[in-house]
């Protein structure tokens, strides 16, 4: 889970990371309100979850309240990189000597921590690495150890920071890596870190990403959860525990595994070629152990996306047989239909594997509404895909 600016310093101020908290508005008139409290020269600061906003002209120095409104009136509503502006940050603003780099993240290819960490800030931190690579240090750091004030000063004199400021960049340092274990996060960047004028270092940007494997430790982390930006039926879906991704298509995909359900994605949108471009609606792995529940809130969350006109169950049993799935199918669907608001749509079942002839068996007998067996993967995407182009 990626985090606003505004939230990761939250985390920063209670880590003692030194930085500017400022206030989040969602209107210009709030914006001048705020910059009229902070009663100086502040930076209004779009809030959306992808960099360059500077360049993208999402952050504007403001030296009074009127420039303050002037400047939010022209960031909120504007298209970052395809992310609307629906609200900004004002902070007090800092006069910069020097823009610095650092962060901590999760190094998956070295099955390590790493720390990049650079006296050349604020711009594109891939530039750095591509144009002065001998300008980015790169320190892994052992998860057993961590990073205490030795390692913090390592980073800091690998980094070329100038040596007046050496000591107190590495205690910031330090309490970014407390930070970054505290919150289970993947990532912790601040870019820039900068000296001020009068040589106090603050952080005046701010991304981290949560690990939401680790929500469970995290109860607070609710409220880092962006709910005007999700979709609901991902946010029914999750409130069910299904792994439920919300596509533009009108094909809706049940399976089970992540790589089966990734792959019925691209059978689906080929055969749907044929049929003008018909696409899957969503992705859906109800995993492994399906109970008929599962499949039921499944189905019913699928069945529950309008723009869904048919469905491709695509099973493939292993420790969950076949029998137990088609049993969970016909349940589901009896589930459903005594519920209120059940709308009718063809459903598309393909079994195959640990004991797919039970199933088909359980399947044929019961007959459930509306459901058709397709012997192999390509025909029941093909038949899928022409049933949502509404050919019969
Ligand atoms: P990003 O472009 O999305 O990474 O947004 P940043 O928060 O990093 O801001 C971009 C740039 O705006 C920074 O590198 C600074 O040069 C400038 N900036 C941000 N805050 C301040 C501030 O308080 N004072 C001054 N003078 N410049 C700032
Ligand atoms: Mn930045």
């Amino acid at each position: 889970m990626d985090l606003y600016e505004y939230q990761a310093k939250e985390l920063f101020a209670t880590h003692g990371v030194t930085t500017q908290v400022g206030k989040v508005v969602n209107t210009p008139a709030d914006a001048q309100k705020a910059a009229a409290e902070f009663n100086c020269a502040v930076v209004v600061k779009a809030q959306v979850k992808t960099g360059g906003r500077g360049k993208a002209g999402g952050v504007k120095l403001a030296n009074n309240p009127s420039e303050a409104l002037e400047k939010a009136t022209n960031i909120l509503g504007l298209d970052i990189k395809g992310h609307i502006v629906k609200k900004v940050l004002i902070t007090p603003a800092e006069d910069i000597k020097e823009e610095y780099y650092v962060s901590f993240l999760l190094d998956r290819t070295n099955r390590t921590f790493l720390s990049m960490a650079s006296v050349a800030g604020g711009m594109d931190i891939e530039e750095v690495a591509a144009k002065t690579p001998e300008k980015l240090a790169m320190i892994k750091i052992d998860p057993l150890t961590g990073v205490d004030s030795t390692k913090a000063l390592e980073i800091s004199v690998a980094a070329g920071i100038p040596q007046e400021v050496q000591k107190d960049v590495a205690v910031l340092i330090e309490k970014m890596w407390k930070l970054f274990v505290a919150t289970d996060a993947t990532l912790v960047e601040v870019n820039p870190l900068v000296r001020t004028n009068d040589d106090r270092i603050v952080a005046l940007d701010g991304k981290v990403t949560l690990d939401e494997n680790a929500n469970f430790r995290h109860a607070e982390n609710e409220n880092f959860v962006d709910t005007a930006n999700v979709d609901p039926l991902e946010t029914a879906a999750k409130a069910k525990d299904l792994n439920y991704v919300k596509l533009e298509g009108s094909v809706g995909i049940i399976g089970n595994g992540a790589g089966l359900v990734m792959s019925t994605l691209d059978v689906v949108a080929y055969a749907g070629e044929k049929f003008g471009g018909v696409k899957p609606a969503n992705f859906l792995d109800i995993g492994g152990g399906a109970s008929a529940q599962v499949m039921a809130d499944g189905l019913g969350i699928i069945l529950s996306d309008p723009s869904v006109k048919s469905v491709f169950v695509n099973v493939f049993g292993g420790i969950t047989a076949c029998d137990a799935v088609a049993n969970g199918i016909v349940q589901a669907i009896e589930i459903l239909k005594s519920g209120s608001n059940y709308v009718q749509r063809p459903i598309v079942v393909r079994l195959d594997g640990n004991n797919a002839q039970e199933g088909l068996r359980i399947l044929r007998e019961a007959k459930p509404d509306n459901v058709e067996i397709v012997d192999t993967m390509d025909d029941a995407a093909a038949r899928a895909a022409q049933l949502a182009a509404g050919v019969k």
